[in-house]
């Protein structure tokens, strides 16, 4: 085994992490054990042991494309304790009534995590405006203490449409001050267009946020191509299917476009069939700028870490490659990124 296929390096290594859902990262197992021992004995909600195996929920007999992903995020078990607990009340005070029992601690822990795995700069995604307030504090005491920093995307959905999403970019613009470092459009990608969101992606620009686009994840490389000339996407949620249209390729290399591998995200999906039939090298043989990320840790069993070490075992990536990935993401961050040694 190589020095970089060393899950130890790659653990001491700092790294940064570009593509990382909130809603999904935070502890939905702590909230599963609170939500129980709140409501008392002969509760049936969930517990940790009932957050179903993703590859269950992930059934690719039953579910293809993106309602394969709608199931694994927001109908397992993991999901519908999620939403239970996205009430503005209880994610700054949390179920107890008491203050530390709710978002703000949390994510703090959650940076903590990702602070002891060695991340320097992770940019999580987040969904409910409302939770900014507490995000912003937990941020900046997660800075001071440990040193991470972090930035936090507006996460615009696809199927609540252009109006919901013009509304999102001008809550993310209006929140630059809370560590709002640009947005990110996801969301059902076959049946809605980028073009549907010229128009509030072009304000978000306008105002100076970054853009990242999820696209040549569950459709080709057409979608990548207006999310870069027509949405002005500096980086591509997964975008492996560029792979496939090396005029596409070329293009992303000259304008210097970054896309968010999760190749994790990708095998639970069935969009690849195993690591190693990721198109990873061809995208590196481009000379694209390609990062590696953990898109939903908790619910697929991951981390940052772990998604480095699969790729470097899998493509027998050199150090000097490894460290590139990471590189790339912290050029591609959207905000400057503390010194990476
Ligand atoms: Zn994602």
């Amino acid at each position: 085994m190589t020095l970089a296929a060393s899950l130890q390096f790659i653990r001491e290594l700092p790294k940064v992490e570009l593509h990382l859902h909130l809603e999904t990262s935070l502890r939905l197992r702590r909230l599963a054990e609170r939500g129980r021992r709140a409501s008392g004995p002969h509760d049936d909600s969930p517990g940790p042991s009932d957050v179903t195996e993703p590859q269950r929920i992930a059934d690719p007999a039953r579910f293809t494309g993106y309602d394969r992903l709608r199931r694994l995020r927001y109908l397992s078990r993991a999901g519908r304790i999620a939403d239970e607990w996205y009430t503005p009340e209880r994610m700054v005070v949390g179920v107890s009534g008491k203050v530390g029992e709710g978002l703000e601690p949390m994510l703090e822990e959650l940076l903590g995590d990702m602070s002891a795995n060695g991340e320097r700069r992770p940019v999580p995604l987040l969904g409910a405006d409302r939770m900014l307030g507490a995000m912003a504090r937990a941020r900046a005491r997660a800075e001071s203490r440990l040193g991470i920093s972090s930035g936090f995307l507006v996460t615009i959905v696809r199927e609540r449409g252009p109006e919901e999403a013009e509304q999102r970019v001008r809550e993310a613009i209006a929140c630059r001050d809370c560590g709002v470092v640009g947005v990110d459009l996801a969301g059902d990608e076959q049946n809605y267009p980028p073009a549907l969101f010229a128009r509030p992606l072009g304000l978000a620009r306008e105002a100076g946020l970054g853009i990242t686009v999820h696209a040549g994840e569950f459709a080709g490389p057409a979608s990548v191509w207006t999310a870069v000339y027509h949405l002005g996407a500096q980086r591509i949620g997964h975008g492996i299917r560029a792979a496939d249209d090396s005029e596409l390729l070329t293009r992303l290399r000259e304008r210097g476009v970054t896309l968010e591998l999760c190749p994790t995200s990708n095998l639970h999906l069935g969009l690849c069939a195993s690591m190693g039939a990721l198109p990873l090298r061809r995208l590196l043989d481009a000379g694209v700028s390609v990062t590696v990320n953990s898109d939903d840790p908790m619910l697929l069993g991951t981390d940052l870490s772990r998604e480095l070490h699969a790729v470097a075992t899998t493509f027998s990536l050199g150090a000097a490659e490894v460290t590139r990935l990471v590189t790339n993401a912290a050029r591609a961050a959207f905000a400057p990124v503390p010194a990476l040694p």
